[in-house]
Parts: structure tokens; sequence; C-alpha cells
């Protein structure tokens, strides 16, 4: 037997249900058809309140559109954070589908096309340059538009987020440009009169540890404030990065977030007078949305081979490849998961739940004690508000993508 992740504290049980935005995820099920991705919209506005509630004022919030990029999120999140942190056009694109303003933009990411770079010049976006060759594309671009491009530089520092899920910063990297570099290309493109927007410093992702993401605030600001002073040009902004992680795991315990917001309100008061004139952001993506999401999945079939059971739903991988462990884990364990329909059953047997895959690797739980599962109960996966559906490969196999929707309460849904 292995044990399940923690349960979000979002999503309460009555009876037999489980409740999602104060409805069933029977009912959810029923309405939409499964697989389905349910979003609580209450879920990500008191994540965000929390989050204003903890952070210096002046600390703008970002959402990271790579984590959730559904188009009625987006909307709800543009009224609810300060900016939007993009990767590629496509992700651009959906910002001005929802009709989202794309001057709230910056663009990361290493590999931008031309087209792309020309299309957030265009935009107004600030492009967060990866390399001096990047650079270089930039100025050409919109020197050939007649428009002066907004530029920022992502730096590699020089250390990493201890204890991060995926380390994105330190030693050898693809992203940035390594902080030994960032000066001279700074001096760069204030000297060629672009609109220099300052640094972006992302050191890594899903820490759950306060100690870490303080230490890496800290540095962080250390490391723009010196850049900036080596180089000899002010500091109009600084993205601090983020990497707040959720609980996914047996034994995770929630960031301690009052614990972040002191110490950086401490850090920023340090350095007062340098930060006087430079906009402040942490860039946040599975921690504004992972705990949000649930996915819900039908068994479609109780089958037992050789004193095992496994509930075969009609869900899986391709909706869920981060449960299956198959998206950045080295060790595979289980994601909090539970039979949304038999919530008031005790555990009595030890069932895997698996997907409607031809592939092994297709497991939403590997051996957990859940309530004795019959075909037509709905399995609900938790965490899935992030890297779900937009990092799962939807097409594999040939069953789909699953529907998302947004719950705003129990009557009123956008999807
Ligand atoms: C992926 C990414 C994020 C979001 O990471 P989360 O762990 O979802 O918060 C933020 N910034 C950058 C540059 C990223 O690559």
């Amino acid at each position: 037997m292995k044990p399940l992740g923690p349960i979000p504290p979002h999503f309460p049980a009555q009876g037999a249900d489980l409740m999602i935005a104060g409805r069933p995820a029977r009912a959810w099920a029923q309405e939409h058809g499964t697989p389905l991705f349910v979003y609580d919209a209450a879920v990500v506005r008191s994540r965000v309140a929390e989050l204003r509630a903890a952070l210096p004022p002046t600390v703008r919030l970002h959402y990271a559109v790579k984590a959730n990029p559904f188009g009625p999120l987006l909307a709800l999140l543009a009224g609810l954070v300060d900016g939007f942190d993009i990767a590629s056009a496509g992700e651009l694109a959906l910002l001005a589908a929802q009709g989202i303003d794309p001057a709230r933009a910056g663009f990361a990411g290493p590999g931008k096309r031309d087209a792309e770079i020309s299309a957030a010049i265009a935009a107004g976006v600030t492009l967060h340059c990866e390399s001096a060759r990047e650079v270089e594309r930039a100025l050409a671009l919109g020197a050939e538009a007649g428009q002066r491009p907004r530029l920022a530089i992502r730096v590699n520092p020089d250390f990493d987020l201890r204890g991060s899920g995926m380390k994105m910063g330190g030693g050898a990297r693809p992203f940035g440009v390594d902080a030994e570099n960032v000066p001279a290309l700074a001096r760069r493109i204030v000297a060629a009169g672009a609109d220099w927007r300052g640094f972006h410093i992302f050191a890594g992702s899903q820490a759950l540890d306060a100690t870490a993401v303080i230490a890496t605030q800290a540095a962080t600001l250390d490391l723009a404030l010196r850049l900036a002073q080596e180089a000899g040009v002010p500091l109009p902004a600084l993205n601090l990065g983020g990497g707040f992680g959720i609980p996914y795991f047996p034994g995770d315990r929630p960031l301690d977030l009052p614990a972040v917001g002191a110490a950086l309100a401490q850090e920023l008061e340090r350095h007062a007078a340098q930060l006087r004139d430079t906009r402040l952001a942490v860039e946040l993506g599975r921690y504004l949305v992972g705990e949000a999401g649930v996915y819900l999945a039908r068994v479609i079939e109780r089958k037992e081979s050789r004193g095992e059971v496994f509930l075969v739903t009609d869900g899986g991988l391709h909706h869920q490849l981060a449960a299956s462990g198959n998206f950045g884990t080295v060790v595979r364990r289980n994601y909090p998961l539970a039979l949304a329909t038999r919530m008031d059953a005790p555990a009595d047997e030890v069932a895997s739940v698996v997907g409607c895959l031809c592939t092994p690797l297709d497991r939403l739980a590997d051996r957990a004690a859940l309530p004795v599962a019959a075909e037509g109960d709905v399995v609900a996966v938790f965490c899935a508000g992030a890297y779900g559906a937009t990092a799962s490969p939807a097409a594999f196999l040939g069953h789909g993508p699953a529907t998302e929707i947004l719950a705003e309460s129990a009557a009123h849904t956008v999807g």
C-alpha cells in the first residue's frame, strides 16, 4: 500500500459526495461529462487574497500563463493580478483573446523566433531577453518596425533555489544570461536607446521550504542591485521569480507564506534607498491555480488481476501527466486522489487507479487504500489546476482532450 498526497482544504465532503464550488463532483461530472477539469474560481480568489495580505504592498503579483492558459481562468486572473508572464506568441494570443492588455505581459523563454519578437514589440510586451544574441535581434527588429522595444534581461544567477522541484538557474543553463555577462549587456541595451526594463531572475520552482525561498529572494535582490550598480544603469523593474510550491505528495507541508512575506518586507526595507524607483514583482503559476483544479474521471471497469484491484477510468496521463509521475519527478509518488462518490465509506481495499491508455505509465494512483469502488464511480485527482491539461499529451492514443470549466459557484459556470 502506498499513501496518497494531502487533499487541499477547499473541497469538503457532504455525505458520500465530494463538493467542488458548492456542488457535488458527481453533479459536475453528470452535467459536463468526464474526463473533466473543474477550476474553482473562489479558490483562486482566496489564494490571491492570501498573497496580497502576506507580501509587501509594493510587490506586484504576476501570473505565469504556462501553468494553465485556460481562457476563462485568464479572464478571472486579469482582474486579480498585476501582470502576466508569457513564454510564446501563442500565449500572447491567448491573452489578447481575453481582451487582456499585452502591455501587462513579460515574455521570457529561450528560442524566441523573429515573428514572436516582432509581435511582442508591436504589442508593447516587455521582452525578457535570454541572450546577447536575442538582444541584438530585438534591437534590429524594433528598428526595422520603427518601434522602441521594451527590454529586460533574464539573468542566469550564480545560485539556485534550494529544495526546488525544478531548478531553472545556477550553473550552465539554456535560460538567461550568465550573471557575469549581464552588466555589459545592460549597458548595451541602454546605449542603444531601448526602453530598459531591468532584470528577471527565476531560480527554481515548487519550493515548500520557506527558508529556501527567503534565502533565494534575498540573494536575488542582492544580485540585481549589484549587477545594476556594476553596469551603471538604473533598475526600473525587477522580477524576483517565485517558485512557491504546493503540497502534492505524502508528507509535503504548505509553504509558510507569512514567513516569506515578512522576510521579503525586511529585505525591501534594508534596500529601500536603492529600490526607491524599482517596480518589484513575483511571478507565480501553480501557487495561484494548482490547488483550485480537480480532475474528474469515471470508473469504466473494476478489474482484478492476480489478486490486485485496478479501477480503470476514462481519464489518464493524456490529461494528467504529472499525476502519473511522468512530468519532472524522479520517484513516482501518489498525488492526492479520492473516490468523489464514496467520501463517507471507509478505505477498505487497496486499488490502483489507472487510465484508459495502453501504456503501463498510465497510473493515477498506485496501490492506494480506497473505499470499494464500482463502475460509474467518479475519481477526483487534486492539484490539477496547474500543469494538467496544458502539460499533458492530449493527442496520445486518440482519446482527445478533457473538458475544462471554471466553476464560479453552484449557479454560474463558464466553459
Ligand atoms: C515555469 C515558470 C514559472 C511558474 O512556475 P510555478 O512553479 O508554476 O510557479 C514562473 N516563471 C518562469 C520563468 C517559469 O519558467
